[in-house]
């Protein structure tokens, strides 16, 4: 038994029921139903599996370093929680690019679909919007997050927070520093979720990675992924349109896209859907040229030759700004796009004009950091994980989530692989615990 538990959101601890197990291939081995897993790190990835755990019958601890639980989660909640997308399974695998033969099994076997029955039976039915992604009704992360905890708390699952893991000790029990001192854990099985490195204020900050590279655990660096790009905004552009939408238009970047959506301008550059679409492009292009340039076509339904004709047949007596609105429908913070683009003053002749229209080029400075960014790639490397996301070099300590390397765009698909790789790693803790427990 755990020797402290503070008080938090599970004060009930009680023992699984039997009817619980309905589903044949959930019922627990009979030689491992009392096995302890501790689960370390609880986001959407660690929880998924220890509902799963819990299920299958062994006693679980979660540990969490910060005051509260899932707080990345409850922060994805607050523009709308994107959980998984309704396009067919090929499609929606391909999102994950040259790592999706290694999501592959964990997806098949806890698809969109699955995700979203997982959220109905915890009250929060789903809606596909009209991009195809899936959304709870409520589009909050905290009526789900509290009908999973409290599901979780009355099936017997411990959350510990405020501790937080600091590596294995010489004898190999799990170490923790909580508010009350140092705590050495032993449990049977160990499922890191510890995340990625975006955000680390929310908890998730890759400091975990001082714990596995000594054991020779494949690390790979953490980049920022879904993020911002820095522009150097003229400081009256900055000024006049930071937090003005650009809507409807289309990004590219060196060969990548184009990207239909919507970006806003912020006093640092750009930020928005559109934007982190085309962010891994830009990052790479940054990294490997050291320059990266964004074509934005503010007028991606009309082709040049239509602009040039609008811009050249409209009332020659309007400013320029005004035949812009008018006759193309630009909208002011466009406009000022377009003056940024162009540099000096903006072309009078229509036809050059439409060119920029189509193709304004804007330079990226930066891509923004991990601590805005929506997710980040790198962490520990397919490699050092065997088919059943358990650690080569560590025998029964597993690992989900972001905190593996791979990436993938906004649109669902980040929760649907942590939740996916939360329940794949409990069904090898369960497989592992069985092997170990057979004579
Ligand atoms: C603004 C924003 C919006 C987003 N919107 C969406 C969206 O709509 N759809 C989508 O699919 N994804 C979205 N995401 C991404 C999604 O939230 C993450 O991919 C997901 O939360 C990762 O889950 P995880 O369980 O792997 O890691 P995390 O959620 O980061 O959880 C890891 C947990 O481990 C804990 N931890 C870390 N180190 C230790 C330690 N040493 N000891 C103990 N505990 C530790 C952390 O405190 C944390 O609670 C969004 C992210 C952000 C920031």
């Amino acid at each position: 038994m755990l020797p402290h538990r503070p008080p938090g959101l599970y004060t009930r601890v009680m023992t699984p029921s039997p009817e619980l197990f309905t589903d044949p291939i959930a019922r627990p081995a009979a030689a491992a139903p009392a096995a302890h897993v501790a689960v370390i790190g609880a986001g959407p990835a660690g929880l998924m599996a220890a509902d799963r755990l819990i299920a299958q019958g062994h006693r679980v601890s979660v540990f969490e370093k910060m005051p509260s639980p899932a707080r990345k989660f409850l922060m994805a909640g607050r523009g709308g929680l994107n959980i998984t997308h309704s396009e067919p399974l090929e499609h929606f695998l391909s999102r994950y690019g040259e790592i999706a033969p290694l999501l592959d099994g964990a997806i098949r076997a806890f698809p969109p679909d699955a995700v979203r029955g997982f959220a109905a039976e915890l009250g929060e039915t789903t809606f596909i919007g009209s991009s195809g992604r899936v959304f709870p009704d409520s589009f909050k992360a905290s009526p789900l997050l509290r009908a999973w905890l409290r599901r979780l708390g009355t099936l017997g699952v411990e959350l510990h927070t405020r501790h937080e893991w600091r590596g294995w000790a010489p004898t190999g029990a799990l170490m923790f520093e909580t508010p009350e001192g140092a705590k050495e854990i032993v449990a049977d099985a160990t499922l890191l979720a510890l995340g990625g490195a975006s955000w680390p204020r929310l908890g998730g900050d890759g400091g975990w990675t001082q714990h596995l590279a000594p054991r020779g655990i494949a690390l790979a660096p953490f980049v920022p992924a879904n993020m911002g790009l820095e522009v150097d905004w003229s400081v009256p552009f900055r000024d006049r349109f930071a937090g003005e939408p650009l809507k409807r238009i289309a990004l590219s970047c060196a060969g990548a896209g184009p990207v239909r959506g919507e970006a806003v301008v912020t006093a640092r550059g750009l930020e928005g859907g559109a934007v982190y679409a085309l962010s891994r492009a830009v990052r790479d292009r940054l990294a490997a040229e050291g320059e990266a340039q964004l074509r934005l076509d503010l007028r991606p339904d009309f082709d040049q030759a239509l602009i040039t004709r609008r811009l050249a047949t409209g009332p020659l007596k309007q400013s320029l700004s005004n035949r812009l609105r008018k006759a193309v429908g630009l909208s002011p913070v466009a406009v000022g796009l377009l003056r940024e683009a162009a540099g000096v003053a903006l072309p009078t002749d229509p036809a050059a004009l439409a060119r920029l229209i189509k193709a304004a080029p804007i330079q990226v400075r930066a891509v923004a950091g991990l601590e805005r960014a929506i997710s980040s790639a790198g962490g520990i490397a397919f490699d050092a994980l065997d088919d059943h996301f358990m650690l080569r070099v560590v025998p029964g300590t597993f690992a989900c989530g972001e905190m593996l390397d791979w990436e993938a765009p906004t649109g669902g698909y980040l929760l649907q692989a942590c939740f996916a790789t939360g329940r794949a790693a409990a069904e090898g803790i369960s497989a592992f615990l069985a092997a170990r427990a057979t004579p």
